[in-house]
């Protein structure tokens, strides 16, 4: 049945999904570990070419290096617009073209919770600054490049700490909410310029973010420990998240298979956010 409609004359619909982003430059801030560099290696393996934008000067060129020649390392402090600037300068000079940025770097902050009434403001400033203010200006200088093309697919990492309460810090918890705003916004504005923009919330994900986050209440707790119970947050049955999962969403989002889709804050948390109670 779907096979003879898809069938029908003057309906295309390409089920070769093999190299998704091939020919595309695609920019990942953070894409040094964890999330973006997962996503950085399977752009890559899409036919895309990558610049990592990293604040991190010693993980950046060895993840480039280990990703090999379709990646290619630039420092940037995403909380720094000139930089952020940059990083999109050398996508256009040295590709000609930026047709994927994933503002995807992010921190959480050394305290967790304790009480907002404890709230170290200099510290939620901090965090604003890299996960609010570092990818309104990823936006803002992608735009500039995409815009004048007229086209292009811009994704932010949100996070469902943003959504619900209890899951993180309360700053990173603000910072993470802000996306889905800014990203709606930004859409009713692109899509009168071919630009599709999007976010991805993950539910806890086992990366050094979320380890070094969790470690903070086992002290004692080793590395494969810590990934067991941040894997033992997600609902589904079976299912175990892992930093290929958000990288998936991200390349579904970034190809033309999402070509319709715009102003989407996708969840990828294995239930979590279904649930009322989440007895953590
Ligand atoms: P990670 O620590 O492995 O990677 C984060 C990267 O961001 C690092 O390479 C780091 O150097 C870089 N970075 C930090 N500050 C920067 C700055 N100012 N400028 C440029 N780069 C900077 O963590 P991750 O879990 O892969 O995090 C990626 C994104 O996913 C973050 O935005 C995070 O908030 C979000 N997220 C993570 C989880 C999780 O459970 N791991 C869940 C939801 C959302």
């Amino acid at each position: 049945m779907i096979r003879s409609y898809l069938a029908r004359p003057g309906r295309s619909y390409s089920t070769d999904s093999a190299r998704r982003l091939e020919g595309k430059v695609a920019l990942i801030t953070g894409g040094a570990s964890g999330i973006g560099k997962t996503t950085a290696h399977e752009f890559i393996k899409h036919g895309a070419r990558v610049i990592i934008a990293d604040v991190d000067s010693q993980t950046g060129p060895q993840a480039a290096d280990e990703l090999g020649p379709a990646a290619h390392f630039v420092h940037c402090d995403v909380t720094a617009e000139a930089q952020v600037e940059n990083a999109v300068e050398i996508a256009m000079t040295r590709y000609g073209k930026l047709d994927i940025m994933y503002n995807n770097a992010g921190i959480t902050g050394p305290s967790f919770p304790p009480s907002i009434a404890d709230l170290d403001l200099n510290e939620f400033d901090k965090i604003m600054q890299i996960n609010a203010r570092g990818v309104v200006a990823g936006i803002k200088h992608a735009a500039r490049a995409m815009i004048p093309a007229g086209s292009g697919c811009i994704l932010c990492t949100s996070s469902i700490s943003g959504l619900m309460g209890g899951l993180g810090p309360h700053s990173y918890a603000a910072s993470k909410s802000t996306i889905p705003g800014i990203v709606k916004s930004a859409a009713s504005e692109l899509c009168g310029n071919g630009v599709r923009i999007n976010c991805i919330s993950p539910g806890p994900v086992p990366t050094p973010l979320s380890l070094d986050q969790i470690g903070l209440f086992y002290p004692g707790a080793s590395r494969e420990q810590l990934t067991e119970m941040v894997n033992g947050l997600g609902k589904l049955k079976g299912a175990k998240c892992e930093e290929i999962d958000v990288a998936k969403a991200a390349l579904f989002l970034a190809s033309d298979e999402a070509k319709y889709i715009t102003g989407h804050n996708l969840v990828v948390d294995g239930g979590l956010t279904c649930f009322t109670n989440l007895a953590l």
